[in-house]
């Protein structure tokens, strides 16, 4: 048995996962990332203690919402943990933990896990994003993440579409920055004149008529379907998944309008790439974390 940890900006997840890919328990808790690493790390730790007290697990794998050198285990920069500035992460948790700790990005972990029980159908070629506040993406070839030289790669969040605003990565105009949640939640503000609203509400405006939610929620999905079919362009997967709770918030329907969208403007037959909302839904980077420690375990 081992166990997966998703650090996301918001929540901080677990999953207890069987070999097989059983999964035997899941929990949930804020991860209050604004109080620092050490603060994370302490609480990541806990909730591996906690729940060894309840399952035999023997090794941990760990999401965590930020671009990961797979050389150094650091993080450099992410927009999703402020004041998180070149952090030693890796090492933080192996010193922390009294068992081995495999490192992850939480999309790139997101998009494993569905590949190995959920929308990826364990396809040779799977790639995905992750839509929440911002926008993650992962890459997986033959049940195996794609990281690049320096672990890096699989970033789809920072696919330049335009030239602001500014981006976490040094440049702009990224996905992420156009087409997350916190974007499309201004967009929706800008357009109003009300408040700022998370992004499910918005959904769920737009489906009772509100134009500007569906404006808001139009300009999105045109950015997404242009990253997408970059993507589907350079890569030519066999399946594309969208995990994150844009994705399986509003579900099919925002598949369908990324694959209308992608008709007739990608290489031939590459627009038909089916295009999937994610099966396992919120805990997919804790169960994709998971399956990396039995990887190396
Ligand atoms: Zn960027």
């Amino acid at each position: 048995m081992v166990l997966g940890v998703d650090l996301g900006g918001t929540n901080l997840k677990a999953a207890v996962v069987e070999p097989d890919g059983r999964i035997v328990a899941t929990t949930s808790e804020p991860s209050l990332v604004a109080e620092g690493p050490e603060a994370a790390v302490a609480r990541m730790t806990a909730l591996v203690e906690r729940l060894s007290l309840e399952h035999d697990f023997d090794a941990v794998g760990a999401a965590v919402c930020a671009p990961i050198e797979k050389e150094t285990g650091r993080i450099a920069k992410s927009a999703s943990l402020p004041g998180w500035v070149d952090v030693p992460v890796g090492d933080m948790l192996e010193k922390s933990m009294s068992m081995p700790v495999t490192l992850e990005n939480d999309a790139a972990s997101a998009i494993l896990a569905e590949w190995w029980l959920g929308a990826g159908n364990q396809e040779p070629v799977v790639a995905g994003l992750t839509l929440g506040t911002g926008v993650g993406g992962g890459l997986v070839v033959d049940g195996k993440i794609f990281s690049g030289a320096r672990g890096l790669a699989g970033e789809f969040g920072h696919i330049s579409l335009a030239d602001e605003p500014e981006c976490t990565c040094g440049f702009s105009g990224c996905l992420g920055r156009l087409a997350g949640g916190t974007a499309t939640g201004a967009r929706y503000e800008r357009l109003s004149g009300k408040e700022l609203v998370r992004t499910d509400e918005i959904i769920r405006r737009a489906e009772n008529g509100d134009t500007a939610a569906q404006e808001a929620l139009e300009t999105t999905v045109d950015y997404l379907v242009r990253g997408v079919r970059t993507i589907v362009n350079l890569l030519n997967p066999d399946v594309f998944v969208l995990c994150g709770g844009l994705s399986t918030g509003w579900g099919e329907p925002l598949a369908e309008a990324i694959g209308a969208g992608l008709k007739d403007t990608t290489f031939p037959g590459l627009d038909e790439t089916p295009i999937r909302i994610s099966k396992l839904g919120t805990f997919a980077g804790a169960i994709g974390a998971a399956r990396l420690a039995l990887d190396n375990r």
